[in-house]
């Protein structure tokens, strides 16, 4: 069993190339329960990559992945703990909402806990009976979103869940985020907006080519600078903070 003390994800020395290109250069990362990460860096810096990875999409050539205790190179029981929401969903374009979801319920007969929550208050009901393929940006990314969280894991790792989409169902994401993080569960959340990250996350990992620049509290990365808004105090905290 995990202790609340010890880290629900933790990534060591992880590498993934490319073919010549070296995507990750070797990342080390821990959440802990009850924590959200805020994972934000340049597009191409490699933020999905290092999700794929955890998620197992992506074989990294080097360093290791727990989860949960997990190591993730013995089998699969590690996933069952993980949900992800990817950065573009791909699903099968002639099933229907509601044939996708009751699909996944019986392929994942180990749950025995669902959450139905998000399912619900994005009112994916509304078009449950639509085939995957004739939905809107923002009703795929609904359904994402309802999926990461539907079989109540621990670990929540989601790929720019908010970007592009309404801010209603934002406003909804963001407060099931904030009450999962209450019952302790992590997540590590990629974003590219300021103003999420400094809603959600405790802590800001800055990844710039491969590599993490910054793991901070998002309060040490903001008491370097006076401008008050995030951005600038990152590129500050680079300049001053970082070595090179
Ligand atoms: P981010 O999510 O931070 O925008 P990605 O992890 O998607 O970045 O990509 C990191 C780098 O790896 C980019 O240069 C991208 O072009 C490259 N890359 C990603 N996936 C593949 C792939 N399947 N094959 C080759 N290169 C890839
Ligand atoms: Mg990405």
């Amino acid at each position: 069993m995990n202790q609340p003390s010890l880290p629900l994800l933790k990534v060591a020395g992880l590498t993934k190339r490319y073919g010549k290109y070296e995507a990750l250069r070797g990342v080390d990362l821990e959440i802990n329960a009850g924590e959200i990460v805020a994972l934000m860096g340049p597009n191409g810096s490699g933020k999905s990559t290092l999700i794929k990875s955890i998620v197992g999409l992506v074989y990294p050539d080097r360093g290791s992945i727990q989860i949960a205790g997990h190591d993730a190179r013995n089998g699969t029981v590690y996933r069952r703990v993980l949900g992800y929401m990817p950065q573009v969903a791909r699903y099968p374009e002639t099933l229907t909402v509601g044939e996708l979801f009751r699909l996944l319920t019986e392929l994942r007969r180990d749950c025995t806990e669902y959450d139905r929550e998000l399912y619900d208050e994005l009112r994916i009901e509304s078009f449950e009976h639509k085939q995957l393929g004739m939905l809107s940006g923002g009703q795929r990314q609904r359904v994402s979103a309802a999926l990461a969280f539907y079989f109540a894991p621990s670990v929540l790792l989601l790929d720019e869940p908010t970007a592009g989409l309404d801010p209603v169902s934002t406003e909804t994401i963001k407060a099931k985020i904030r009450a999962e993080q209450q019952r302790g569960k992590a997540f590590l959340i990629t974003t590219h907006s300021p103003q999420d990250a400094m809603e959600l996350a405790h802590r800001l990992v800055y990844v710039y080519e491969g590599k993490i620049r910054i793991d901070a509290p998002l309060e040490a990365i903001m008491a370097v600078s006076a401008s008050g808004s995030l951005m600038p105090a990152i590129a500050w905290y680079l300049q001053t903070q970082v070595e090179r």
